[in-house]
C-alpha cells in the first residue's frame, strides 16, 4: 500500500461527516422554515433538537425527516390543535383607488379618485 492509498482511507470518512453535518444543519434550519414542530408528527421538535438526533442518530432520523418533510409539503400532515404558520403579513393596496386616467390637461397619468393632478396641478373631475 502506497502513500495515496492510506491518504485516501483518511479522506472518505471525513468527507461523509461533512456531508453528515450538513444535512443535520440543513434539516435543523428547513424544520425552522417549515415550522416543524407545528405540526402532528412524530418528529415534531424544535430545530436544535432535531439537529443533536440528527447528528447522533443520522441513519435513521435523516430520513425520517425527508418523509415527514414531503408529507407536510403535500399536506398530508395536519397542524397540531390550535396552531397556525406564522405567516409574513401581506399588505395590498386596495385595488379600486389605484385606477389611473390621464389628465385631460397634461395628459399625464393620475389616480381616479385625485381632486387635482399631480403633474400639473389642474382641478380634475372624474366622475
Ligand atoms: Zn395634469
Amino acid at each position: 500500500m502506497n502513500n495515496g492509498d492510506q491518504d485516501l482511507i483518511l479522506f472518505i470518512p471525513c468527507i461523509v461527516e461533512i456531508l453528515i453535518l450538513i444535512s443535520c444543519i440543513w434539516a435543523g434550519i428547513d424544520s425552522s422554515k417549515i415550522e416543524l414542530k407545528k405540526y402532528k408528527t412524530s418528529l415534531s421538535c424544535s430545530p436544535f433538537v432535531l439537529f443533536l438526533g440528527c447528528l447522533l442518530v443520522w441513519i435513521i432520523v435523516f430520513p425520517w425527516y425527508l418523509i415527514v418533510r414531503g408529507k407536510i409539503k403535500s399536506g398530508t400532515i395536519q397542524l397540531k390543535d390550535g396552531m397556525s404558520l406564522s405567516q409574513p403579513v401581506i399588505t395590498t393596496e386596495p385595488t379600486d383607488s389605484r385606477i389611473e386616467k390621464k389628465c385631460p390637461h397634461c395628459a399625464e397619468p393620475v389616480l381616479i379618485d385625485a381632486k387635482l393632478c399631480k403633474h400639473c396641478g389642474s382641478k380634475l373631475d372624474f366622475q
